[in-house]
């Protein structure tokens, strides 16, 4: 017999559904920008999806047709936003790239992504001064600016500017509807190893993952809060915060390209935010700012932090001197990203305060639509017991099924399943909270043992006069690797490699604590701010451990 179909309406999921809805409902609700030009932009979620139907036309306009890709090389701000929606609504394909990567990888991508326009921000006119030769592709490059800031003279060839191309439409246009699996926007990967690889999200794929980390054990996002995504528009979509706030009807504040502590302070404050989202080390930052100027949040009460591990150490400065709850998340470019966030269970209201901080310092629990499991080297699911630790794999309607023009798949078949290896290596609990211990290949594999880098991170993250701290594998003739901490001292601070090594003892195995400290002035991160642990193994590949 066949089956008895569903009778409800065949809805596509469309990304201008969520503006539309904000713009419907929520539609004098600000969103406020501090702007590469130095001043500060108000306006509103109604006025927002205008100037993205007038946007989209100017697209048109210019000859862009489904499925072509407009590139931003942007902060986070209110055309940047309008761009998004102008884009995927359009039946266009935002494809956000990441400014902090070398002129070449820029290139590279551009090219590889074949972008018909590029709009980027005032700061990146010198860039693409350079860079636009190389840009074989592009045939628009659009400045996000007024007339008053386009430069008198350029190299770009027949230069836009962006708000006369949105002012000059009536915007007199209507959505469109069509296939939900359309591709909407592309990320590429920072590419650590090899070339970057593009993450092509659809309609679809984006809405699904929208209501998911919407929800209250997700990020929690409510038409009362005011939200600072920190986390910029380039790194996987701010981590699906432009879709999610207009889905709730929040107030949105970009911080543009001013991300040091004091001009993100001043933003907080000024504008009331509730609730941000950021990688670990912009939060360095802003806690230094705060800390060494005494200086309290007034409205700030909770913050998602994600990208890489989140020392324990700054999750209790967070919420012990500042009162902000951290919410421990986890994900990646080829999830869109979000795979898991630590929040408790009702069950777990009776444990202690310790007992609860150590699950919310994991990584977390899925959000409904990821599956997750850990693999043995066999490709054998482990148990979760949160002691057992493997490969790390997930599945889920907002997981790549391949990288944007790569034939090999990447999945892996288990149990007749695809299943998408994340690189990480990770335990689960029986509460299933997963906890990453190492990125695969980050991993210090001692006399065959393993030893979890981001273990002694944290360990070190602890130190009083530790300011950030990377572990590394060193070569050993005996054991193969073993660990040496880089630390960067906080400013003003004391402490002897002999003080920091004492801090491990009784926090760690005794075979786990590193071999030796390196102090330096800075350490190196990626173009998402993760610290970058292939070049650091490589500017200490002949150092020298104690003993050998
Ligand atoms: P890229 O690989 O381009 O730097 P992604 O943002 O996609 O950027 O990186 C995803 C990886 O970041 C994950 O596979 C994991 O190794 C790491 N990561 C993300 N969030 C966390 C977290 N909360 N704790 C530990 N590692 C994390």
């Amino acid at each position: 017999m066949a089956a008895l179909m569903g009778q409800m309406m065949q809805m596509p999921l469309m990304i201008s559904s969520l503006i539309v809805h904000a713009a419907r409902h929520y539609g004098d609700t600000e969103i406020v920008s501090k702007r590469a030009e130095g001043d500060i932009h108000r306006t509103t979620w109604k006025a927002t999806e205008l100037r993205a139907r007038q946007l989209a036309q100017a697209l048109a306009r210019l000859g862009c047709e489904a499925g072509d890709r407009v590139a931003t090389l942007a902060w986070n701000g209110y055309r940047h936003l309008e761009i998004y929606y102008a884009t995927s609504g359009s039946q266009l394909v935002c494809h956000t790239v990441n400014p902090r990567l070398f002129p070449e990888q820029i290139a590279w991508i551009v090219n590889d992504a074949e972008d018909k326009v590029l709009c980027f921000d005032l700061t990146f006119l010198p860039l693409i001064d350079k860079l636009a030769p190389a840009l074989k592709t592009v045939k628009h490059f659009v400045l996000m600016t007024d007339r008053a800031h386009m430069p008198a003279s350029t190299a770009i060839p027949g230069l836009l500017c962006y708000d006369d191309l949105v002012d000059a439409e009536n915007g007199d246009y209507m959505w469109p509807e069509f296939d939900e699996n359309t591709a909407a926007t592309i990320c590429y990967t920072s590419g650590t190893t090899g070339n970057p690889k593009g993450a092509v999200y659809s309609h679809r794929s984006t809405l699904l993952h929208t209501y998911a980390s919407a929800l209250p054990d997700s990020l929690g996002c409510s038409a009362k809060d005011v939200i600072l995504p920190v986390v910029p528009m380039f790194h996987v979509n701010a981590w699906g915060l432009p879709y999610s706030v207009p889905l709730v009807g929040a107030k949105l504040v970009f911080p543009g390209p001013h991300l040091d502590g004091k001009s993100l302070y001043e933003l907080f404050e000024t504008e009331k935010v509730t609730f941000s989202a950021g990688v670990p080390t912009v939060w360095l930052g802003l806690i230094t700012y705060a800390q060494s100027n005494k200086l309290k949040f007034s409205t700030f009460k909770r913050t998602v932090i994600g990208g890489s591990a989140c020392p324990p150490a700054m999750m209790r400065t967070l919420e012990n001197d500042f009162g902000v709850e951290v919410i421990h998340a986890w994900g990646m470019t080829e999830m869109s990203p979000i795979g898991t966030v630590s929040k408790l269970k009702a069950s777990h209201e009776k444990l202690d305060a310790e007992a609860k901080h150590r699950l919310l310092e994991k990584q977390g629990r899925v959000v409904y639509g990821v599956d997750m499991m850990i693999l043995d080297d066999d490709e054998k699911p482990l148990p979760w017991d949160g002691k057992a630790s493997g490969n790390l794999v997930v599945r889920g309607p907002w997981i790549i099924q391949r990288y944007f023009r790569h034939e090999r798949s990447p999945l892996v078949k288990v149990n007749g399943q695809d299943w998408f290896p994340t690189g990480d290596v990770a335990t689960i609990d029986e509460d299933g909270y997963m906890q990453i211990t190492d990125r695969s290949k980050d991993v210090i594999k001692s006399g065959g043992e393993w030893i979890s880098s981001i273990d002694l991170e944290n360990i070190a993250m602890a130190h009083p006069a530790v300011h950030e701290a990377a572990a590394i594998a060193c070569k050993h003739p005996k054991w193969d690797e073993r660990p040496l901490l880089v630390v960067v001292k906080k400013p003003g601070a004391e402490a002897s490699a002999q003080d920091i090594l004492g801090f491990f003892e009784g926090r760690i195995a005794k075979w786990q604590i590193p071999d030796d400290v390196v102090f330096v002035n800075e350490i190196p991160h990626t173009a998402t701010g993760k610290i970058q642990k292939l070049k650091l193994r490589d500017q200490f590949k002949e150092h020298k451990l104690p003993g050998v």
